[in-house]
């Protein structure tokens, strides 16, 4: 760790403009490969991510459908025992029906036999129905813990790689960072305070000029900046983007060596 200076200003007056702008093309060129870094660890545990709460969802309908299912299970069998009882009840009857002397005593018997036939007959419709959802319950099960499983091995499969993935890149980023940190503490404390409020917002915080056009917004300078960034090294804001701009003569640019100009 370096200690602090007393005077940070007086670091920056150390550091000529051409000099500032090589410091900041440097920290600009570590933060984008920061952010691919920090892009791909978010990219890698968002796949992570995807999986396991994949799999939570699925461990979650399974628990709730298979108690679902449990609960009809147990109504059918007791409806079924019910009909059995019902049954023993209807034989009774038939005896009754069987024994009876007078009218009113046959009558009597012929009607609750008919009651008990219709309790039976509303049973085994409900018992039908409990069936057919129960089925229906046991197919979407299965279909779930299919689902489950694919997903299960998927992970099984990927994790290990996506694990080691992370800490590789987690491990680039960390001595990105500390490379970060260097080439933070070679820029004047102010100028680093701007460049990075701009990249906060930005994403990016320097820009380019070579033809009069902001190469990071792509709006055109007014004249007199143009005119004042071209003649000396300075370092300016765009008054669009508000990024930090410099001049860039169009033979260093390359691939605009068409546009050159003596
Ligand atoms: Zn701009």
């Amino acid at each position: 760790m370096y200690p602090d200076t007393p005077s940070p200003s007086s670091r920056s007056h150390e550091l000529s403009i051409p000099d500032q702008i090589l410091a900041l093309e440097k920290l600009a060129q570590i933060d984008a490969q920061l952010k691919e870094l920090e892009d791909q660890l978010a990219q890698e545990r968002s796949t992570l991510d995807g999986l396991k709460s994949g799999i939570a969802k699925f461990d979650d309908r399974l628990g709730t459908d298979r108690s679902a299912l449990a609960a009809m299970d147990k109504t059918r069998g007791e409806l079924i025992q019910d009909v059995r009882n019902m049954n023993q009840q209807l034989d009774h009857s038939r005896d009754k029906l069987g024994r009876s002397r007078t009218e009113r005593e046959s009558n009597a018997a012929q009607r609750e036999l008919e009651e008990l036939r219709k309790l039976v007959r509303d049973r085994e419709d409900e018992i039908g129905k409990l069936t057919a959802d129960a089925d229906a319950a046991r197919q979407q099960i299965e279909s779930t813990e299919a689902e489950h499983k694919k997903l299960a091995d998927e992970l099984a499969a990927r994790e290990g790689d996506i694990s080691s993935k992370l800490s590789e890149v987690d491990g680039l980023a960390k001595r990105k960072r500390v490379e970060r940190d260097a080439a933070v503490k070679a820029l004047p404390a102010q100028l680093y305070r701007r460049y990075d409020m701009i990249r906060a917002k930005r994403g990016t915080a320097i820009a380019q000029t070579t033809d009069g056009t902001c190469k990071a917004c792509h709006m055109s300078l007014p004249p007199q900046l143009f005119h004042r960034l071209r003649r000396e090294p300075i370092l300016e804001q765009c008054p669009s983007c508000h990024r930090l701009i410099y001049f860039v003569p169009p033979s260093s640019v390359g691939t605009d060596a068409s546009s050159e100009r003596g």
